[in-house]
């Protein structure tokens, strides 16, 4: 069994959707971008955190990808296994205080403005329209209309390539144009 093959059973062990070769064209927003080797939709923080430390000692590359909207991906398509996120990462909701949210990663930015919306919180009118995920918006530090993800994003979990759990806040984040820690 190639290191392929073995990622792939990892990830199905964990519960998560595993396609083979799939078309990155499906998953791009200019519907371009040869098949990626594996592309793996992950729900749990668990079982993301299993399938990084698996990637890392197969040394397969895992590629994060949102919702498509800032990558373009040559006819080649991708080596090793893409990830996407969906199931609990997609949530929404109060961290406990009425003015403060808590965003999965996998969730669209639209939904995050319709929450913020409809609880009558102020300050990401800006990311209306633009068509990420709240963890791509996150990593790319998106914005306009003078105003970015970096005005109103406190703090930030994430996980490491070798599948540890961080948090950064603050100016730890380092976020500066189109760009995060
Ligand atoms: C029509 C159109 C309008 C746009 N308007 C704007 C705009 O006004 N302002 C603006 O800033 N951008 C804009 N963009 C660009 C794009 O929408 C943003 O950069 C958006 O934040 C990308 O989010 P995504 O989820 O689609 O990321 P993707 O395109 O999926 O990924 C972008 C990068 O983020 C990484 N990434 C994605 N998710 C994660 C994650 N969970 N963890 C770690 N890394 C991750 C990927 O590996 C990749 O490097 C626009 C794009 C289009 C097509």
């Amino acid at each position: 069994m190639n290191r392929l093959e073995q990622l792939a059973n990892t990830a199905k062990d964990l519960g998560c959707k595993v396609r083979c070769d799939e078309p990155m064209s499906r998953h791009t927003t200019f519907k371009i971008g040869g098949p990626a080797d594996l592309f793996i939709t992950v729900y749990s923080m668990e079982a993301i955190q299993k399938l990084y430390k698996a990637a890392n000692e197969l040394e397969v590359p895992l590629l994060p990808i949102g919702n498509g909207s800032n990558i373009l991906v040559s006819d080649n398509g991708i080596r090793g296994g893409v990830g996407a996120l969906a199931g609990e990462f997609s949530q929404i909701q109060f961290t406990g205080d009425d003015c403060t949210i808590r965003c999965g990663a996998g969730a669209t930015l639209a939904g995050l403005c319709v929450f913020a919306r409809e609880h009558s919180l102020t300050g990401l009118e800006f990311a209306w329209g633009i068509p990420g995920a709240a963890g791509g918006a996150a990593f790319m530090n998106a914005g306009a209309y003078e105003c970015a993800m970096e005005s109103v994003l406190t703090s930030c979990t994430h996980i490491t390539k070798t599948g540890e759990i961080g948090s950064l806040s603050g100016p730890k984040l380092g976020m500066g144009y189109r760009h995060t820690a």
